[in-house]
């Protein structure tokens, strides 16, 4: 539907209240008409059907009267049988003038009857000899309960008229009740879901960048505002991973152009300090020792932000092979005993009986644990100790660094973890870059793993990380 996607969200809001406001309009104006056409069959129904029957069966009491009272005449005579004929013929006739004034549709109906009633109540007429004939009554009779049948079936039809009407309208009702209700409830939920699917999108790429992983784009799904918000968020992406990238080359470009003239320091100074330019005093070989230890930290200061750039720019090369963990952590501990001596810190470790097996890069994960150790060094007070544990289960192997540093605020915890990173209280005292969680970090992600870290300020602070079983399995 890609004119719909392209709408704005007030038009698709205005489109789908649009349509709801029509259908329900379209629903009550069809019901309204409806219940004014059944008024006016009812009222029919009330005002004619109901009216001309009744007349009628006035009418038709008053002929069985008249036929009765001539049937008395025949057979007994007499003045009061005469007047009894003349009364109900007199009553016969209001009703009948009545009747037809209110319903003229009956005037040609009844012209008959009505031309014989005039006759037979012509004053001029002796009423003992000709007075309403048997035959005639007989006849008005029937061509009133004709009348009376058809006026019947007339009520009947336009009842049944007003009940299929009903029904019509009960099912219109119903039908536009439940369109209503599908477009309002459909509709707002189908608004809900591309708003949402767009606002998860967007949502997904700025999480994304809070975690400090290079930035993605995310997918543009709607042509509305959160469409060109979208497109706003692909740009500054893009904006950021070029600037990043430019930042990545240049520091590249810049601790190459540094390693060099550090080398050819480093050697002077090594060649100066054993002495091959002659004898060294103590003083000078104390200031030597100094630039000797300067420059082994530049060394190794280039070489990570070497490492960072390097797993930027390409995709890292993992190279698993099995590796004895219980003897990997033993030889990182053993790399950074002097370290650890020289700060009064003790190492110790918890290695488990069973040796397990890590299928991993033995330099990349190596490279984590000297990360995660060096820094328990680096922030352990003089006198304490750091402890290396590993533990492994049926899913993962998962190596741990304790110490009794400063430990790390909460809000600090995730940070820490990215690039450059350094916590403000450390930033002047302890040496770093801010590089080495960031690296160990980036490797353990590597090989489908998982880092974290718990720590409480001023209980200290302890590294984990695991490394999956697919990658890890563990040998008795
Ligand atoms: P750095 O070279 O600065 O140590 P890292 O990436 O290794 O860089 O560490 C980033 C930041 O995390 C450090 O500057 C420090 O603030 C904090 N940090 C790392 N390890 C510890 C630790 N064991 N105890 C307390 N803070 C730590």
């Amino acid at each position: 539907m890609p004119a719909v996607r392209n709408l704005n969200i007030a038009t698709k809001l205005l489109i789908w209240s649009c349509a709801l406001i029509i259908v329900f309009f379209a629903t009550t104006a069809y019901l309204f008409q409806q219940v004014r056409r059944d008024a006016e069959v009812s009222s029919h129904i009330v005002d004619v059907n109901h009216e001309v029957d009744s007349a009628i069966q006035r009418m038709l009491e008053r002929l069985y009267s008249v036929q009765d009272n001539i049937r008395r005449y025949k057979i007994i005579g007499g003045d009061e049988a005469v007047q009894f004929i003349v009364e109900d013929l007199t009553r016969f006739g209001e009703i009948l003038n009545a009747t037809l004034e209110k319903h003229p549709q009956y005037t040609n109906e009844w012209l008959d009857l009505t031309i014989e009633f005039e006759i037979t109540l012509d004053p001029g007429q002796n009423p003992n000899d000709n007075l309403a004939p048997d035959t005639t009554v007989l006849e008005w009779t029937d061509i009133l309960e004709q009348s009376l049948l058809d006026n019947q079936a007339d009520m009947e039809l336009s009842l049944t008229r007003l009940h299929e009407a009903g029904q019509q309208a009960t099912d219109v009702g119903l039908y536009g009740l439940v369109i209503c209700l599908v477009l309002g409830v459909g509709g707002s939920l189908a608004l809900a879901y591309f708003l949402n699917r767009s606002l998860r999108e967007i949502r997904r790429g700025i999480r994304e960048l809070g975690t400090g992983t290079p930035p993605r784009d995310v997918r543009v799904l709607s042509g509305d505002e959160l469409g060109e918000l979208a497109l706003a968020f692909n740009a500054m992406a893009a904006r950021l991973r070029r600037e990043e990238k430019m930042r990545a080359d240049f520091i590249a470009m810049l601790s190459h152009e540094i390693r060099t003239p550090l080398t050819s320091i480093r050697e002077a100074v090594d060649l100066i300090s054993t002495g091959t330019f002659g004898a060294v005093n103590e003083k000078q070989h104390r200031f030597l020792s100094i630039a000797e230890k300067e420059t082994v930290r530049l060394t190794d200061l280039l070489s990570r932000l070497m490492t960072v750039s390097r797993m930027e720019s390409e995709t890292m090369e993992l190279m698993p092979e099995a590796v004895d963990c219980s003897r990997l952590a033993a030889s990182a501990v053993e790399r950074l005993e002097p370290a650890a001596t020289a700060k009064n810190v003790a190492l110790k470790t918890e290695l488990p009986d069973s040796a397990p097996t890590c299928l991993c890069d033995l330099g990349h994960v190596q490279q984590v644990l000297l990360n995660l150790i060096g820094n328990a060094i680096k922030f352990s007070p003089d006198g304490s100790s750091v402890t290396i544990s590993l533990a492994t289960d049926d899913t993962a192997t998962t190596f741990c660094v304790s110490d009794n540093g400063p430990g790390i605020p909460a809000k600090e915890q995730q940070l820490v973890f990215q690039k450059y990173y350094r916590e403000p209280e450390v930033r002047e005292s302890v040496d770093g870059a801010g590089l080495g969680l960031a690296i160990a970090k980036r490797i353990v992600d590597g090989h489908g793993g998982r880092m974290w870290l718990e720590s409480t300020p001023g209980h200290g602070s302890t590294f984990c990380f695991s490394l999956p079983n697919d990658t890890a399995k563990e040998t008795t």
